[in-house]
């Protein structure tokens, strides 16, 4: 048949059951335990087989089930939670804090919308579910990827195979966006020799719209339609399109909804185009590229999220000329003006970096963890030459989960009866974590979610096997892998190379020993390779290989396709979980919050998130915060640390049972975690800083918006600035015994009036050891400025002289010339 275009029927509800559809319309369901029970309840095999996606299942049940329901107290239940759902919109209709746009690449809401690869979308997911459980005024921006990200398949030996699943967003809670007409929207997006257009699909996530962008429109091109087809789809031009449509398209389409956000936060650098087309704007409302540039930063923040320099995107040159083209005289700006923004020097050339941009274009930014936030402070110095390391401006928020999300629901319901209703509405809150009273009503439901996980490894790894077409033997033995009663360790990432996932084989021999052992330990391993990641797919094939060939197929398992359903059952069911990364390359980290949550324990390498939550008591650490020599150093240290914490630590504390059936010793360091972990990692405190910033943001665009002509006189002036010089006068080294020393400057040349009142001689100490004092210099006659400083403490101190350059607007010292 030729297809003219497809129809879908949506199924005529039972009067009684209308509420449905709106409960499938709203993610909000998908952490609420009540409201997916009932979508589960209406067919449960069905509710499998599509991932948990109740618009499909409503599309796909047989209309007599739903009569069946409506017979019992099923409507009643219904009705329960659309009013529960209905009384958390409403008391979030008045938002908190300015209007702030999110952009992300990819976000992970639910294992039925594959939109995501892995962390970072996790986390933007978690972030919106925040934001609309705090009320923020906030609406997300993305991409709906019509192909998504791939499903895994492995092999027997572990090869990866990438399978792609096309999405229909009339099977998903996806709603098509309409312009303020009424119309369908589109806007339009300039590319070398042709538009390129773009429409949007509406995902509601509680309170939150998250709009996601797509080029799979008839009035493209089949080449135009396949550039949301794929996240992460390989190669450089995509890669460009896909990131233009992302930050160009994102702000056109929210013009197009009529929305004025005053703060614009990029979750990774791929949206960083975004701070253009604001460039773009306001020059053509009439300002100069200084002034625009200045107006667009106030109020744009910026995360980073890898330490590792291959992941920060960056672009030749020549292809930026080509798909930006013209853009540049539209800023207001010249080719040289323009590439400054997102400049990176690389030992082979000049390239165009999406972090850059980002950095260059946000008045603030940071790292996803205080470990990370130190390393970005040391990577991207280079933006800031002059400051001090510790001066250069990206901070960090430390990451947290979604603890609805991720919680277990007989746990959520279990903590909601011993911590009281207090810790349902402040999960954040410390002083709602009464974890005292968890003991073995706990602990049964934790040994229930360990069984229920070696079940579903059991029927996955069936699957996996028999679609492989393996023999019957081998059917049968994946029916009897691991001990539902052996202590189970967690492993479940990407597999990407600094992520290590071979660790525990670095030293086979010590590890057989260690599972031969007294002990009963088994291992549940999972994750996906990026599919250009030959060396993480490589790292697969090896953990397969050497499982099979030291035949410990009975308890090390790997699972394919990780995906938020698998994390789920994992972190749930498992009872240590263990993370080896290369320190410092985890920026954060989060699948270990989520499993603390649960109860499990945490055994990780002092990186991350963890590098600032271990406290002794609360799990384990793997090594300790040494710089090696080499990789190879490292690793050979780690593994053997991570040998002696699993035969020393762990295994002994885990089986000192009592006559309860637990140890008590393992029950302790479980409170502690949760009592640490649980408050200061959850989702709702990353975003209740996020909202301080957002804040600050609003209250910087605000200011430069009134100070449009201060700031068009101190770019005119600040040229000069290189101009100037400055001398110092300085005893050189000195012993002090209790006097001050005294420090003369000179400043050499013409102070431009405009720049005048954000000037300032300072006089710069750094004691050894940590400490920064930036002292005011008085000034005397005719350019002349002296200090006199005594140290407030004894040890040894570096001094040093500056003309420091404060900026109009956030007046954070942000050039200086050093004498
Ligand atoms: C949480 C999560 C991640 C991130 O795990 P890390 O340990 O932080 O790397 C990746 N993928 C999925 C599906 C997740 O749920």
């Amino acid at each position: 048949m030729k297809v003219l275009g497809h129809l879908t029927a949506m199924p005529e509800l039972p009067e009684a059951l209308k509420g449905l559809r709106k409960l499938a319309y709203n993610l909000w369901w998908s952490w609420n335990p009540e409201a997916a029970e009932l979508f589960q309840e209406i067919n449960p095999q069905l509710w499998k087989r599509f991932r948990g996606n109740p618009v499909k299942l409503l599309l796909e049940v047989d209309p007599p089930r739903l009569e069946v329901l409506t017979a019992t107290s099923y409507p009643a239940r219904v009705q329960a939670v659309v009013a529960a759902l209905d009384s958390y919109l409403k008391d979030r209709e008045r938002k908190e804090g300015p209007l702030v746009a999110y952009f992300s690449a990819e976000y992970g809401f639910h294992s039925s919308l594959p939109i995501y690869s892995g962390g970072l979308g996790v986390l933007a997911g978690d972030h919106i579910k925040a934001a609309s459980d705090l009320g923020l005024n906030l609406v997300g921006v993305g991409i709906f990827y019509h192909e998504g990200y791939f499903h895994q398949r492995l092999s027997p030996e572990g090869v990866q195979v990438e399978v792609y699943e096309t999405l229909h967003p009339e099977e998903l809670p996806l709603l098509p966006v309409q312009d303020q007409e009424g119309h369908p929207v589109r806007v339009g997006l300039e590319f070398p020799g042709r538009t390129v257009w773009l429409g949007a699909y509406r995902v509601q996530v509680g309170a939150v719209p998250v709009y996601l962008l797509t080029a799979n429109l008839p009035e493209n091109t089949p080449e135009d339609r396949a550039i949301t087809a794929r996240l992460y789809a390989p190669g450089l031009e995509t890669r460009i399109q896909q990131e233009m449509v992302l930050g160009i398209g994102g702000v056109r389409l929210l013009r197009a909804l009529g929305l004025n956000p005053q703060v614009f936060h990029m979750n990774e650098g791929h949206s960083a185009f975004l701070g253009l087309e604001r460039i773009r704007e306001l020059v053509a409302e009439g300002h100069p590229f200084p002034v625009a540039l200045e107006l667009a930063k106030a109020g744009a923040l910026f995360t980073t999220h890898t330490p590792v320099p291959a992941g920060h995107d960056t672009f030749p040159l020549d292809l930026v000329g080509r798909y930006l083209h013209g853009f540049w005289e539209r800023m207001g700006t010249d080719w040289e003006g323009f590439v400054a923004l997102g400049l990176e020097e690389k030992p082979w050339g000049k390239v165009f970096s999406m972090s850059n941009l980002a950095l260059r274009t946000s008045a603030q930014a940071g790292g996803v963890s205080r470990l990370h936030g130190e390393v970005s402070r040391e990577m991207f110095h280079h933006l800031w030459p002059g400051l001090l390391r510790e001066e250069v401006p990206i901070g960090h928020i430390t990451n947290g989960v979604h603890t609805w999300t991720f919680l277990h629901p007989r746990l959520r319901r279990h903590y909601a009866e011993v911590f009281g209703p207090d810790w349902l509405r402040r999960p954040e809150d410390p002083a709602t974590w009464k974890v005292e009273g968890l003991g073995e009503e706990f602990w049964r439901i934790h040994r229930d979610l360990r069984a229920d996980l070696v079940r579903e490894v059991r029927l996955r790894l069936y699957e996996q096997r028999r679609r492989n077409g393996e023999s019957p033997s081998r059917l049968r033995q994946a029916e009897r892998v691991l001990d539902p009663e052996a202590l189970t360790v967690g492993f479940a990432r990407r597999f990407a190379t600094y992520k290590r996932a071979v660790l525990l084989f670095k030293d086979p021999e010590r590890l057989l020993k260690l599972l031969q052992g007294p002990y009963p330990v088994q291992f549940v391993f999972a994750g996906k390779a990026h599919p250009k990641d030959e060396p993480g797919k490589a790292y697969l094939q090896e953990l397969v290989a050497k499982i099979k060939e030291y035949g410990l197929e009975d308890r090390m398992v790997v699972l394919e396709d990780y995906d938020m359903y698998l994390a789920r059952v994992l972190v749930h069911g498992s009872d240590v979980w263990l993370n080896t990364p290369r320190r410092p390359m985890e920026a954060s980290g989060t699948s270990g919050m989520k499993a603390a949550l649960n109860g499990v324990l945490n055994l990780s390498v002092l990186d991350g998130w963890w590098a600032e939550a271990y406290n002794g008591k609360n799990g384990f650490a793997i090594g300790d915060d040494r710089v090696y020599e080499n990789e190879e150093a490292q690793d050979m240290a780690d593994a053997q640390a991570l040998y002696d914490v699993l035969e020393g630590e762990v295994l002994p504390l885990f089986y000192a049972k009592g006559p309860e059936g637990y140890s008590s010793g393992w029950l302790s360091m479980v409170h502690e975690s949760l009592r640490t972990v649980g408050p200061r990692f959850s989702a709702a405190r990353m975003v209740g800083e996020y909202l301080r910033l957002y804040r600050q943001g609003q209250v910087w665009a605000e200011s430069a918006r009134g100070h449009e002509r201060v700031l068009q006189a101190f770019h005119r002036a600040f040229p000069a600035f290189y101009t100037l010089g400055l001398r110092a006068e300085a005893p050189g080294d000195l012993t002090l015994n209790g006097e001050p020393v005294q420090v003369r400057a000179y400043v050499e040349g013409e102070i431009p009036e405009a720049l005048r009142p954000f000037l300032e001689v300072q006089l710069v100490v750094r004691r050894s050891g940590g400490g920064l004092e930036l002292i005011p210099m008085t000034q005397g006659e005719g350019g002349r400025y002296a200090v006199s400083y005594r140290p407030s403490r004894p040890g040894s101190y570096a001094y040093g002289v500056r003309l420091a350059l404060k900026h109009p607007i956030t007046h954070r010292v942000e050039w200086v010339r050093w004498a």
